[in-house]
């Protein structure tokens, strides 16, 4: 029996690697210093894989940035913007991650996206017409050299060349059959050289498989593999699919000849039934994706038994590697740095590290016939039949005795907004803005003063106060009509209501990689879900005293605080949803009871998980996704305004979904995308009221008036003046005052120009 690991997270058990290349950007740390550095963070991973009892150790699992730009560098799509700066190799991927700017020239960075259905971010690769894929990097090889100069045999891990050139963009005439050819030739090179070195087993990742995919997609896929492994010499090759199951190509990849398939059982719903309906090849080794790679449960080894025993029957045994579902990149390190955490929640969770535990387990249980009767097992199976504290009956007969009539609100949108024309008088394009404002390092020393307990609530409240009533006073400064707290209180949008929630666990130091450098730290659903107690009412209550303009109260919406955390796995999505909803309801509730009228409900991650195929989009997702938004507001009187924001534009494919959610205003971002969303709401009849954009806040640059003012109009052109908001592109948090007042200012002075001359018109 063997055991195996897709990936390795890498940025370090307390994020040394972020550390180390932000020192290194800021010229603190050599260029040495940081190569050495890594390389003995490598050495630890593979010599700790190697103690936990992993038989297939990845390398090149590492990255300094992002595995699909590591990819870009090795095959040469580097484009020349990039070349032309003239920088060593690393600044030159650097620049592709994070843009460069400083003597050598001016580039901005390439473009980012969400890594599938996760909150791991790649860089696109840009393919020119002049591109030349080719082999251009020796890393590969280096780190396979590395772990075999401290006697360690390693897997090496490379995204296969189909998913590579379905997620790159092509700039110019140039499309994917244009650079099949080259990428055989170049993936055919990287075999030669691995032969060279004596490699076993390389696993090749082709997660795009898991998704729809068209005749063309298959044909492509089987020339560049047909092609491939006619040269793979002595090489077994491994193709590793994650994230879901290959339904549309299994035939294929069965049929290829590939020397071993990686399957995922954990969200592969189809994997299981694909075998038994349609076989397995016989001397094919199976990598079976048992253990959850993206949450951070503890396997349950009954389940696993169940999926093993089955697929025994059809492969055999001696060819099942028992493996995780993805690349352990989507949890945290470890658990033995949580110190507050206590060993009784511990004992149910699974880290990266607990997770090596367990595939060494499975491993040696699935070697014995009578596993049964083994302590492993038994202790793991005592662990899913302890009751646990989690449950709250109240919370759960909330959910069961919900109706139809709850999550539809009266009276319809239309009525709504002739109610609450009257009852705001705003006017005509409306300005306001998303929420946070300049979290200054004041800001931020003061909480983590709070937190550290060096002062005292009181002292934390007033100095909050203070900055909700500077911000106010700026805002009418500037002239906004619809004006916000700042959110001064919180500096994540899903922590802090978490704390504030029944049902919710925080880690210390579990980081979990979202970009580059950056990691996020989600919370974990233990239980069912309730508020404690109001949340954000004392300070909303307070800014709305201090103006005669209304103030945004603003939550963070069900959807999002669930896609941001880790979820249980005891219920389902739907039900932990709902009750997220019920809380957020509340809160609602109590912040209308208090004079707060217009309510902004934050949806940023609700087009994160959006399931791989569409067939499932609305079936598994959206079908309570969009309800449970629903659920939050449908109790709301008629004179509150409920708006909601999204960080993305990209949801013209579920631009109806989006206006169901019947929210009456919604913002999102539009200021770098061509505004073709725009035209997607026109054609859609978009009903809700629309703020797209019109200031990119992802970058320190003021927009001009007259930009704005252009901006504004060609919005105009196919959004009706009635319901056009204009703001900002998302928060201001992460900006500087320095730039956020004169944008604001601009924002507001351009939209006077275009009422004054839409007023000339009526
Ligand atoms: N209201 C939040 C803010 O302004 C929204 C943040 C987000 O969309 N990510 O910061
Ligand atoms: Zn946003």
């Amino acid at each position: 029996m063997k055991n195996s690991i897709i990936g390795y997270p890498r940025i370090g058990e307390l994020r040394e690697l972020k550390f180390w290349t932000e020192d290194y950007f800021k010229g603190n740390l050599s260029l040495e210093k940081l190569q050495q550095n890594v390389k003995d963070l490598r050495k630890n991973q593979w010599k700790l894989l190697e103690q936990a009892g992993i038989d297939f150790i990845p390398s090149n699992d590492f990255s300094f940035y992002d595995g699909m730009l590591d990819m870009a560098a090795l095959l040469n799509v580097i484009p020349d913007n990039y070349k032309f700066l003239g920088l060593n190799k690393l600044d030159t991927y650097f620049a592709m991650a994070r843009g460069y700017q400083g003597e050598k020239g001016d580039v901005k960075a390439l473009p980012m996206k969400k890594w599938f259905n996760t909150n791991y971010h790649y860089i696109v690769p840009i393919v020119e017409d002049n591109t030349e894929i080719k082999l251009n990097s020796e890393e590969l090889f280096n780190q396979y050299t590395e772990a075999l100069e401290i006697g360690i045999k390693t897997k090496p891990v490379i995204i296969g060349g189909f998913t590579f050139l379905k997620l790159a963009h092509y700039n110019g005439t140039k499309k994917i059959d244009d650079f099949i050819e080259d990428i055989v030739k170049a993936y055919g090179d990287i075999f030669i050289e691995l032969n060279k070195l004596g490699v076993e087993w390389v696993q090749i990742d082709e997660p795009i498989l898991v998704m729809d995919l068209s005749e063309n997609d298959i044909e492509i896929f089987k020339r560049i593999y047909t092609g491939l492994l006619k040269n793979k010499g002595k090489l077994n090759i491994l193709i590793q699919t994650y994230f879901g199951d290959i339904r549309d190509c299994y035939g294929e990849v069965t049929s290829l000849g590939f020397d071993g398939i990686g399957l995922d059982f954990v969200e592969g719903k189809k994997s299981l039934e694909l075998i038994k309906d349609m076989g397995f090849p016989e001397d094919t080794f199976l990598f079976a994706g048992i253990i959850n790679g993206k949450n951070i449960w503890k396997n349950s080894y009954e389940k696993s038994f169940i999926i093993l025993n089955e697929l025994s029957r059809h492969v055999k045994k001696e060819n099942i590697v028992i493996n995780t579902s993805c690349s352990l990149l989507h949890v945290p390190y470890t658990l033995k740095n949580e110190e507050k955490l206590s060993e009784d929640y511990k004992s149910h969770f699974a880290f990266a590290e607990e997770k090596l535990v367990e595939l060494a387990e499975l491993k040696e249980l699935f070697g014995d016939t009578n596993y049964i009767a083994s302590n492993k097992y038994k202790n793991n199976i005592s662990l899913f039949t302890k009751k646990l504290n989690s449950y709250n009956s109240e919370v759960k007969k909330k959910v069961e005795n919900l109706t139809e009539k709850d999550f539809i609100r009266l009276p319809k949108f239309d009525e709504r907004a002739k109610i609450q024309k009257d009852f705001f008088k705003l006017p005509l394009l409306p300005t306001t803005t998303i929420g946070s404002f300049p979290q200054t390092s004041e800001v931020k020393s003061t909480r983590a003063k709070f937190k550290r307990g060096e002062i005292t609530k009181e002292q934390y409240v007033k100095k909050l106060k203070e900055k909700i009533k500077e911000c106010i006073e700026l805002q009418e400064k500037i002239g906004l009509d619809v004006l916000v707290h700042g959110e001064f209180e919180r500096n994540d949008m899903v922590e802090y209501f978490g704390e504030n929630f029944n049902g919710f666990l925080f880690t210390q130091r579990a980081w979990v990689q979202s970009y580059g450098t950056r990691c996020v730290k989600p919370p974990i659903i233990w239980g069912d879900v309730s508020r404690a107690k109001p949340i954000t009412v004392e300070y909303s209550k307070y800014a709305q005293s201090l103006t005669s303009k209304p103030v945004k109260g603003m939550l963070t919406g069900p959807v999002t605080i669930l896609n941001w955390s880790f979820p249980r796995e005891d219920i389902s999505l739907n039900e932990m949803a709902f009750q997220i909803a019920l809380a957020i309801k509340e809160e609602i509730l109590d912040l209308e009871a208090n004079g707060i009228n217009i309510i902004q409900v934050d949806e940023a991650a609700l087009k994160e998980k959006l399931p791989l195929r569409k067939s499932s989009w609305h079936s598994e997702y959206l079908d309570w996704a969009i309800p449970a938004f629903r659920l939050v507001h449908s109790s709301s009187k008629a004179t509150t305004q409920i708006h909601t924001h999204m960080c993305y534009s990209e949801f013209e494919e579920i631009v109806k979904d989006i206006d169901f959610m019947d929210a009456d205003v919604i913002s999102f971002e539009a200021s770098r995308s061509n505004l073709s969303i725009v035209e997607a709401l026109n054609k859609n009849n978009f009903i809700t009221a629309v703020g797209p954009g019109v200031y990119d806040i992802h970058s320190p640059r003021v927009p001009g008036v007259e930009e704005i003012v252009k901006g504004i109009n060609s919005m105009l052109e196919k959004i009706n003046k009635e319901k056009l908001w204009i703001n900002p592109d998302c928060g201001l948090k992460t900006r500087g005052e320095k730039e956020t007042v004169p944008s604001l200012k601009n924002l507001v002075e351009a939209t006077k120009k275009v009422r004054n001359k839409l007023g000339e018109y009526v």
